[in-house]
């Protein structure tokens, strides 16, 4: 048997709401897009959604609305998509690594709360793969000491925290639609906000900050030109990836029920075995399971990479589990004095487990099998 670690649940309608855009004439951002945001509003309980190329670009633009610039600095954790701690470096800030929780892989707020200094100018929490954070913590942190908070919620479609969507909570939530997402639109983006400045700031600085985008001006009957106001990005989604987003954010939560029901058949069999950890969902929070990770206590026979490259002799694709910036190459000589032994400890000994929609009874099994044959 082959296992893959993840792949994309796409379909024909999919393909053909594409299919049908393409033959619309238009095809970069347009009508579709705007069908996509008002959607996806509407599904995470937002005013607004902006959508953009891809979530590091939502990442980028959520950095300059909220004012971080070069003398700031923004705190975030180390164990995250690399994606995560480059955003604040494009706008020249300095990234300041917080601890994550060893049980939720999520950013620790005490351990942020330690690292504000006067020069904190706003705080980035991750979902971890799909895991949500503890946003109310983190909004009361913001508010006593002044900061803004954003969400990188690129793993989080379809998660909630205390009873509502993951987009709902704050102003700046950012999320990606790339294939290892559990939706996709191949690349994309978005930002969920509820702050009208923020929207049209967004708006702007992903056309190229351009005063009349090029969809006013096709339908405009006078001939009218543009200014070019600020700085500006091509960070647009096209109507065609949109087309896709439309039609898959409609199987979003049959999807993440699916997706749930894999990681519930991996939890019952494995919750016994002593010598590894599995993910914690607390009241209060739902994941989508955009990945299963599951941690190594030192007591297993077995160390991770060599578990990896076992099961990977069986047919079974996996992953290691989310990896730290500090340690990236592109961080070497950035900062020094890192001392991030959860963060570190947490990543090593972590694998990741096949999950995707449809997964067979007899995968899921498999998977299980021999993974309780090799780590015990
Ligand atoms: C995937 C991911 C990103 C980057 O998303 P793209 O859409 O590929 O730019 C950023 N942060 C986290 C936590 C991610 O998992």
């Amino acid at each position: 048997m082959k296992i893959p670690l993840a792949k994309p649940y796409l379909d024909k309608e999919d393909a053909q709401n594409a299919y049908d855009t393409i033959l619309t004439g238009w095809v970069t951002q347009g009508p579709r897009v705007q069908e996509f945001e008002e959607k996806f509003a509407n599904y995470v309980g937002s005013k607004y959604a902006v959508a953009l190329s891809n979530c590091t670009t939502a990442l980028h633009l959520a950095m300059i609305v909220a004012g971080v610039t070069a003398d700031d600095e923004v705190i975030c954790p180390s164990m995250s998509y690399v994606a995560t701690a480059n955003s604040i470096r494009y706008v020249g800030a300095k990234v300041v690594f917080a601890e994550v929780n060893p049980t939720t892989y999520n950013i620790d707020v005490d351990d942020v709360r330690k690292k504000i200094t006067s020069k904190t100018k706003a705080i980035l929490i991750v979902h971890q793969i799909g895991m949500p954070a503890d946003i109310d913590a983190f909004k009361d942190l913001c508010n006593e000491k002044n900061l803004v908070l954003i969400e990188d919620a690129a793993c989080a479609a379809g998660s909630s925290y205390k009873g509502n969507k993951i987009g709902s909570h704050s102003d700046l939530v950012c999320f990606s639609f790339h294939p290892r997402k559990v939706i996709t639109t191949g690349d994309g983006g978005m930002i969920t906000t509820n702050n009208e400045a923020y929207r049209d700031r967004i708006k702007l600085l992903r056309q190229h900050a351009m005063s009349i985008n090029d969809r006013i001006r096709h339908e405009s009957d006078k001939v009218i030109f543009e200014d070019h106001v600020e700085l500006g990005y091509n960070y647009r989604m096209t109507d065609i990836q949109a087309a896709v987003g439309i039609k898959q954010l409609e199987k979003l939560d049959k999807i993440v029920a699916e997706r749930r029901k894999v990681a519930f058949k991996y939890h019952q069999a494995l919750k016994d075995i002593n010598c590894i950890q599995l993910p914690l969902e607390a009241d209060g929070y739902f994941s989508n399971y955009q990945s299963y990770n599951v941690y190594l206590k030192p007591a297993c026979k077995i160390s991770r990479n060599d578990l990896m490259q076992a099961l990977l002799d069986e047919g079974i694709s996996t992953r290691r589990g989310v990896t730290t910036a500090h340690r990236e190459t592109a961080y070497k000589n950035y900062q020094s004095n890192y001392s991030l032994p959860i963060s570190e400890d947490t990543s090593d000994r972590s694998i990741v487990l096949p999950l995707f929609y449809p997964m067979t009874d007899n995968e899921i099994n498999y998977v299980i099998d021999h993974f309780i044959r090799l780590v015990q």
